[in-house]
C-alpha cells in the first residue's frame, strides 16, 4: 500500500514522504530529513557531514528540550549518541549551536545509523524508496554528504514551505506519543480534533499537537480534495473541508457517524471549498478521500491509530486494505 501511494504521484516527492511521512517513528529520521531539506533548498550539491550535523543535532536537542521525559524509542545502536544530546541539550540550546561533544556524537553516529536507513521502506524487508536523497562520500578524516539531484527538486519545489510544515507536524505528533502521561492515551485512543482552531489535540488534555492541515495534507500529495490540484498553505488560502458536509449529520440519525473527525477532514482550497458548500461530495473527492485514508494508515503513528478506531466501531477490522473505500461507500448510501 505504501507502493500504492508512489504510484498514484511517481515523483521523487513521493518518495520523499514515503521516508518521512510513512518511514520509521524516531526523531532522527526527522532532524536529518529537516538538516537535509534546508541544505537542497540552499541549492547545494554537497555538504560538509560536519554542516549537516549541526542543524541535525540543533533540532533534536530543541526538541529534547521540550520533552525531556519523553522515553528513548530509537533505531539500535542510537542510544549512545541520544544520551549524549540529552547531557548536551540545555548547554547546547543556550549557546545556539551544538557543543563540540554533541556534534562528535552526531558526525559518529549519523553516517553509520540513521543515514543508512532513511531510504528503507518501512517493514518490507530491506527494500527502499525509489529515489535517494543523498550518498555519503569522502574519506573517514572528512566525510561529505553529496545531495541529490531528487532531493534539489523536492526541496527547491513549489511544496518546499509544505513539506517542511509536514516534517514538523509528524515530528510534533510522534514527540507527544512519547510523552510520559500524554503518549499511552494518543497510542490508544488516537487524537481528537479542535475544530475552530483547526488543530489536533490529545483527547486527554485537549493540548494542541499540531494543525491538521500540517497533519494530512502530505498524505494527499499536497493536494486540494475538491478540484486535485496543488495546495500550497502560504501561497493558497486554505481551508479544511468536511468532506461529507456536516449539514449530512440530521440525514444520519442515529447513524453515529462522526463527520468532524479526521477520517472527513480534508484539506482545500478556500474557493474550492466555499464553491461545495453543503453538495455531496463527488466520486472523485471519495476516492481521494479513501485513498489518502489508505495512506495515512500507512504512517506508524497516532493519526492511524485514530483512523483505526473509527473503522472498528462502524464493523471494519480497522487492519485490511481497501477498508477506507467500503467504509465511504457505506456512508454515502446511508445518505441515500
Ligand atoms: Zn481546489
Amino acid at each position: 500500500m505504501t507502493v500504492e501511494f508512489f504510484r498514484e504521484e511517481p515523483t521523487a516527492r513521493s518518495s520523499w514522504r514515503l521516508a518521512v511521512l510513512m518511514g520509521a517513528n524516531v526523531r532522527t529520521y526527522f532532524a536529518l530529513g529537516g538538516a537535509l531539506l534546508g541544505a537542497a533548498a540552499e541549492g547545494r550539491t554537497d555538504i560538509l557531514l560536519r554542516d549537516l550535523a549541526k542543524p541535525y543535532a540543533m533540532s533534536l536537542v530543541e526538541h529534547l528540550a521540550q520533552a525531556p521525559q519523553a522515553s528513548s524509542k530509537v533505531v539500535a545502536g542510537g542510544l549512545d549518541f541520544l544520551s549524549v544530546a540529552r547531557e548536551e541539550a540545555a548547554e547546547s540550546v543556550r549557546l545556539g549551536s551544538p557543543t563540540e561533544k554533541l556534534l562528535a556524537a552526531a558526525m559518529k553516529s549519523m553516517p553509520a545509523m540513521v543515514m543508512q536507513k532513511f531510504h528503507n521502506l518501512r517493514g518490507d524487508g530491506g527494500a527502499e524508496v525509489p529515489h535517494r536523497f543523498y550518498e555519503v562520500t569522502g574519506t573517514s578524516r572528512e566525510r561529505v554528504v553529496k545531495l541529490t539531484d531528487h532531493l534539489r527538486e523536492v526541496a527547491l519545489s513549489e511544496q518546499k514551505a509544505s513539506l517542511q510544515a509536514e516534517l514538523a507536524a509528524r515530528w510534533s505528533i510522534v514527540e507527544t506519543s512519547f510523552a510520559a502521561g500524554v503518549g499511552r492515551s494518543l497510542v490508544e485512543e488516537g487524537v481528537a480534533v479542535d475544530l475552530e482552531a483547526l488543530q489536533i489535540t490529545d483527547k486527554e488534555r485537549r493540548r494542541s499537537v499540531a494543525g491538521v492541515t500540517e497533519a494530512v495534507i502530505g498524505f494527499q500529495h499536497g493536494r486540494c480534495i475538491i478540484c486535485a490540484e496543488l495546495l500550497t498553505p502560504g501561497v493558497d488560502d486554505v481551508a479544511v473541508d468536511h468532506v461529507f458536509p456536516y449539514s449530512f449529520k440530521r440525514l444520519l440519525p442515529g447513524a453515529d457517524i462522526d463527520l468532524d473527525a479526521i477520517w472527513n477532514l480534508a484539506p482545500a482550497h478556500r474557493p474550492c471549498n466555499g464553491q461545495k458548500s453543503n453538495q455531496p461530495p463527488t466520486q472523485g473527492q471519495l476516492i481521494r478521500l479513501a485513498l489518502r485514508n489508505e495512506a495515512i494508515m500507512q504512517s506508524p503513528h497516532p493519526l492511524k491509530r485514530t483512523l483505526q478506531l473509527t473503522l472498528k466501531r462502524h464493523g471494519f477490522t480497522g487492519g485490511r486494505v481497501g477498508e477506507w473505500w467500503d467504509f465511504i461507500q457505506e456512508v454515502r448510501n446511508q445518505l441515500g
